[in-house]
Order: structure tokens, then C-alpha cells, then sequence
């Protein structure tokens, strides 16, 4: 039988790589839900060439351009926030994509999880401001989390079949856009440099956070909630090669790798397909063009972003909530070119000294830490 896929994001870049795989394999998928922010014209292409039962554009004002576009066919066409939650909820799908961006993420997660659904998960958002109750509440539900984000994935992969505690979790880190620039010429730094990267073709927003390594800060925070992994137990190692995608270390000390082409088809078919793997099209890893792989430890005085996550993931409550939310404020505003690239890290600090502070957090005072936390950044940055 078919999987029935919602895929929320499905104009970013995890959606449009999502959708390559359904071309490839349209035995195993029907595509009944799309959602979008406001790329309605993309978002109306992909909804006629699926077929699909409901597209959802987020930002109502591009409701009237959505419908008139799918105007004769039977698509469903619904805007606004609310009900890109209420179809991550919906009835007739078996797996919800959430490839959102940013805070925005948190509700759909929340919503597909109470319905019980499979949660393809890459934004890693929803954990990072929410993990204690996202992890909570798929427990509560018996609803799988299934991680697309590449390093997760990787990790995911190693611990299949495995029984035994492990000793650590070992997150590579390509080292962003600015892994050889020398710190004193980061101050300079400008928006096209920062979404070089050096190995991977994403979203803006995940590109820039690679660049100050608030993404890998993340996913140290993502890998905790995922795994029960204690912080202490995650090394980020860095890895100019993006070849190995994360590891396991057993207590025997074997470790576990995960090694391929940087490609993000292969770990969205690893969550839409899991247990089986998909037969993908495509050269063979070609060993003898990577004859060095190459690791070392973080700068981490080059990058403090890191330690600011881990530093958040040990207070728990909203402190990471508070840290993602000034992050997209001053990532907006740097791509705005409204701030410089240093003063992303610096906004999220000042909002961190200055955030109130809930312990054992509802999904209301997730809102209300994003809310200050946004506001806060926006303090800093003169906005
Ligand atoms: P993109 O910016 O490319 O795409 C984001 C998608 O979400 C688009 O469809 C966008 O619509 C939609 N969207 C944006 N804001 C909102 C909003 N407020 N409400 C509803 N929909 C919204 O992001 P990516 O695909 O790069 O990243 C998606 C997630 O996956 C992120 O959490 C990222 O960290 C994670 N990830 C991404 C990887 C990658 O390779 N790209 C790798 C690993 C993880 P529109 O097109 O209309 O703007």
C-alpha cells in the first residue's frame, strides 16, 4: 500500500528533495497535503503535478494567487498558520514531512504527534525550542520521530539493531562557510560569503547557521532530545569533507560510521522508507576520489555559538527557546543587511542575559519565550 505523505515546507529546499524522491519511486507515495510560506506559484506546479488533495499557503495574503492558479482542479487550497497545523493533523495521511523552518516548525510537530501520525522530522526547530515536550508527547502517543537532518539520520542508522548503552555520539561539522578565514576577518564578513558553504546546497537560514555554527549547536541539542543523550556525552568533531556523517561510539569501543556523497535524498528516503532503504539511482562512492578524511577538534573561541547551545540544552526549561528565537531575528537581519554576521551570536547573548526563565515549560511559554526573545534581539539590533 501506498504511504499518504502531508509534506509541510514542500517549496524549501527539503521539500523540493523530498518530492524528487516520490518522482522516483511513485509506486510507494501518494501526495495528499503541500504547504508553503508564500511561493504560491511553486506550491500550485507541485500541488497539480502530484495531484494533490489539499495545498496550504501559510501567509494569507497569497491565498487569492493560490486558488485562482489551482482554479479547475479539485485541490483543496486553505492559508494561514493555523491550518498548516490542523492538515499536519489531518485524518487520511500516514507520514507528516515537517521540512518548515524555524519556530514556525514547533506547532505542525505538535499537532501530527497528538494525531499519532509518523513524523519525518527535519526541523530540527521543534526540538530545539520544544524537545522536552515533543519527546514527551510522541512517548504519550507511540508516534515516531524519524530524523532527516543528515547527521541524525547517520546516527539513527548506526543504532539499528543495537541494544547496548553507548559511550558517545560523535556529530561531524563541515565547519561552515568561514572554516579557514582567520577570526579577525570575520567582522568583515558579507551576506554572499556567508551562503557559500562549502558542501551543501540548503535554505538560507540553515546555511547562514552553519556559518556560526549555531546550526551544529542545534544539533548537539536535536541529538540529545532524539537519543537521551546526555550533553556530555556528544563530541562534535570537525570534518572538512562532509563524508562521514555522524558515528557511534559502544562501550566496547567499536565505532560506527555512516559514510556517503553529501546528498540529502538519502536520509529523507532512510525516514519515508525505514526498515527497508530505497533502491536510489546514482554513481558508487567513489573511495579512490577521497583518498583523506580529515578531522579535528572546534575552534570553539572562533565559534562560541556552540557552547551557548550546549549551555542551554544543560539549563533545559526555555533557554533554547529563548537562544532559536533571537537566532532568526538577527539571521533575518543579517541577510537584511541590517546587522553585521558577529552581531548574530552577540543578539542571542544579550537576549539570553535578559530572557525571563520557565523551568518546566507549557507550549504557552514556549510562545511567550519566543515572543521576548524575539523582541529582545530586536532591542539589540536596533531594528
Ligand atoms: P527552506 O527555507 O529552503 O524551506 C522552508 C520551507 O518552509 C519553504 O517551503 C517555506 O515556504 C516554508 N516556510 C518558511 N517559513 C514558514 C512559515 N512561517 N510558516 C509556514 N511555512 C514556512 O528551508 P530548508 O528546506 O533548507 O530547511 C527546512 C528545515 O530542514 C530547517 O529546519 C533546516 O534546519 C532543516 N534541514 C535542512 C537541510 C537542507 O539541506 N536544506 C539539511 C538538514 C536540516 P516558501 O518557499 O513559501 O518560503
Amino acid at each position: 500500500m501506498k504511504q499518504r505523505l502531508a509534506i509541510l515546507g514542500s517549496t524549501g529546499s527539503i521539500g523540493v528533495q523530498t518530492l524528487d524522491i516520490v518522482r522516483e519511486t511513485p509506486s510507494l507515495f501518494e501526495v495528499r497535503v503541500l504547504t508553503a510560506n508564500r511561493n504560491w506559484q511553486r506550491l500550485a506546479a507541485q500541488a497539480r503535478e502530484f495531484d494533490a488533495d489539499t495545498a496550504v499557503i501559510a501567509d494569507e495574503r497569497y491565498y487569492g494567487q493560490l486558488r485562482d492558479a489551482l482554479a479547475g482542479t479539485d485541490v483543496k487550497v486553505y492559508a494561514g498558520e493555523d491550518a498548516v497545523a490542523q492538515v499536519a493533523a489531518g485524518g487520511d495521511t500516514d507520514v507528516v514531512v515537517n521540512a518548515l523552518v524555524g519556530y514556525a516548525g514547533l506547532a505542525p510537530t505538535v499537532a501530527a504527534l497528538g494525531a499519532g501520525k509518523k513524523l519525518a522530522l527535519a526541523n530540527k526547530e521543534s526540538l530545539v525550542v520544544g524537545g522536552e515536550y515533543v519527546m514527551r508527547l510522541a512517548a504519550e502517543k507511540r508516534a515516531p520521530i524519524l530524523p532527516i537532518d543528515s547527521e541524525h539520520s547517520a546516527i539513527f542508522q548506526c543504532l539499528v539493531g543495537e541494544q547496548s548503552p553507548i559511550r558517545r555520539l560523535i556529530i561531524t561539522c563541515s565547519g561552515g562557510a568561514f572554516r579557514d578565514l582567520p577570526c579577525e576577518k570575520l567582522a568583515d564578513v558579507t551576506v554572499e560569503q556567508a551562503l557559500r558553504h562549502p558542501q551543501w546546497e540548503m535554505g538560507a537560514k540553515i546555511t547562514i547557521d552553519s556559518s556560526t555554527l549555531v546550526n551544529k549547536g542545534f544539533e548537539v541539542i536535536e541529538a540529545h532530545w532524539l537519543f537521551g543523550t546526555p550533553v556530555e556525552k556528544i563530541t562534535v568533531l570537525l570534518h572538512p569533507q562532509s563524508i562521514v556523517h555522524s558515528m557511534v561510539e559502544f562501550e566496547d569501543g567499536a565505532i560506527k560510521a555512516q559514510l556517503g556523497t553529501p546528498d540529502m535524498r538519502m536520509p529523507i528516503s532512510f525516514a519515508l522508507m525505514y526498515p527497508r532503504r530505497a533502491t536510489r539511482p546514482g554513481e558508487r562512492f567513489d573511495f579512490m576520489a577521497h583518498p583523506q578524511l580529515t578531522f579535528a577538534g572546534v575552534d570553539r573561541a572562533k565559534y562560541p555559538a556552540l557552547e551557548i547551545a550546549c549551555e542551554c540544552l544543560r539549563r533545559r526549561g526555555t533557554a533554547a527557546c529563548t537562544m532559536n528565537g533571537a537566532n532568526e531575528v538577527a539571521v533575518a537581519a543579517f541577510l537584511g543587511r541590517k546587522c553585521a554576521w558577529l552581531d548574530i551570536v552577540r543578539a542571542i547573548e544579550y537576549a539570553l542575559g535578559r530572557a525571563s526563565f520557565a523551568a518546566a515549560p507549557t507550549l504557552g511559554d514556549y510562545a511567550e519565550a519566543n515572543d521576548e526573545a524575539r523582541r529582545l534581539a530586536a532591542e539589540y539590533l536596533a531594528l
